[in-house]
């Protein structure tokens, strides 16, 4: 008998979507225009609680905005992690700045120990500026990616962010509604710690639009700028004047109203991933070679994505992959790290261990909002096969 196919992770479209986009439709707004796009960015604001929202053609556009925003020029460094999509990395490099690659911790995000250490020992800090003795670049932020759906040890990088004076741009785009539920951040969202932070409703994100972000912050004049620089820095809508090299990085009416149907489904989206996962859990401990990673402690994670660790390594990791697959199930291994990537082997990295051992030993398992208990159990016996 040929068993169902499991993906991965696939969009779940079931609540007003259609109803939403099918109005987008009828009365014509498909562009930039259009109230579903201002009424998106004010939802998602008050859901995470943040000033306001900036909505964006997707993710990279995002952390793109954001990391003009800060303030980084083609002379600076940004201080990013080398386990993330290379998407968080690439904006860097369109302004011509330059990545300097951090290791992990343990939730899989960026070692907020290495991170100070780095700014210690590594680099000159006058009081104001902080530079890299052995580039002699100025580094103005650094780039946290909440890898996953969990949480960065935010609590730490926003100490070591302060006394080094250096931006925080966090990449949420894997986490729009993990929050702290603990400690000094208790009830603030990943996203909103920082200086600004970026959604990304990509189709295999816990909401999705199709393609689209978010961009969110507290500061006013980020949420002043970021609307300007997305649409083309236009200063007179009758004459056409621009102040500035701008961007079409606005939303559509038409995606923003598929990301307001599954706004109204996040909740449920996040109740259904924590069973599935705790699911996952249960039938998985105390099973020899492998075991399921935690979320951060004193976190409420929106469980995106589960990481089967394989004690065992890369071998078994690779032949797990491959007998998923004979059964149907698609899984997946940690991205490639990035600062073994092609366009970055020459970049500045710095004391990467855990990174390279996570991505030798982890395998993405199926996460769906869609996916069914029998589902999980059926993954679980082909893991038990061997
Ligand atoms: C999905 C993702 C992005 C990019 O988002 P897009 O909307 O696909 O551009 C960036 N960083 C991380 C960590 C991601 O997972």
């Amino acid at each position: 008998m040929q068993d169902g196919f499991i993906p991965l992770s696939v969009p779940n479209l079931k609540g007003n979507e259609l109803q939403y986009v099918t109005a987008a439709v009828e009365t014509e707004w498909v562009s930039t225009g259009g109230p579903y796009v201002n009424d998106f960015e004010s939802k998602l604001a008050a859901y995470v609680q943040a000033k306001g929202a900036v909505s964006c053609q997707n993710g990279t556009s995002g952390l793109h905005i954001s990391l003009l925003l800060t303030g980084v020029t083609s002379e600076d460094a940004v201080i990013v992690p080398t386990l993330t999509f290379i998407a968080a990395v690439n904006p860097v490099k369109y302004i011509g700045a330059e990545p300097i690659f951090m290791d992990c911790d343990d939730s899989l995000c960026m070692d907020p120990l290495k991170l100070e250490r780095f700014c210690r020992e590594e680099c000159d800090f006058d009081g104001e500026i902080l530079r890299d003795k052995q580039t002699g670049r100025r580094i103005r932020a650094v780039l946290v990616v909440h890898i996953f759906g969990n949480m960065a040890d935010m609590e730490k990088i926003m100490d070591i962010a302060k006394a080094y004076h250096l931006q925080i741009v966090e990449d949420a785009t894997e986490a729009i509604g993990t929050y702290y539920t603990e400690g000094a951040l208790k009830g603030k969202y990943a996203g909103t710690i920082g200086d600004v932070g970026v959604y990304s409703f990509n189709g295999n994100k816990i909401i999705t639009t199709g393609g689209g972000g978010m961009m969110v912050s507290d500061r006013e004049e980020f949420l002043k700028e970021a609307r300007h620089l997305t649409t083309q820095a236009k200063t007179d809508e009758l004459y056409y004047i621009h102040d500035k090299i701008g961007y079409n990085y606005r939303m559509t009416n038409l995606q923003a109203a598929l990301g307001l149907g599954q706004m109204e489904q996040l909740e449920k989206f996040i109740e259904t991933k924590s069973q599935n996962y705790a699911l996952y859990q249960s039938l998985i401990d105390g099973m020899e070679g492998y075991s399921i990673l935690p979320f951060r402690q004193g976190t409420r994670s929106n469980h995106w994505f589960y990481s089967l660790l394989c004690a065992e390594g890369r071998q078994v990791r690779d032949e797990l992959i491959s007998r998923f697959s004979e059964h149907n199930i698609q899984t997946r291994p940690i991205w490639g790290l990035i600062h073994q990537q092609k366009p970055y082997v020459n970049s500045r990295s710095y004391q990467i261990e855990r990174a390279a051992y996570y991505w030798e030993h982890v395998v993405n398992l199926p996460c769906s909002t869609s996916l069914q208990t029998e589902q999980v159990r059926r993954v679980v016996e082909v893991l038990q096969a061997r």
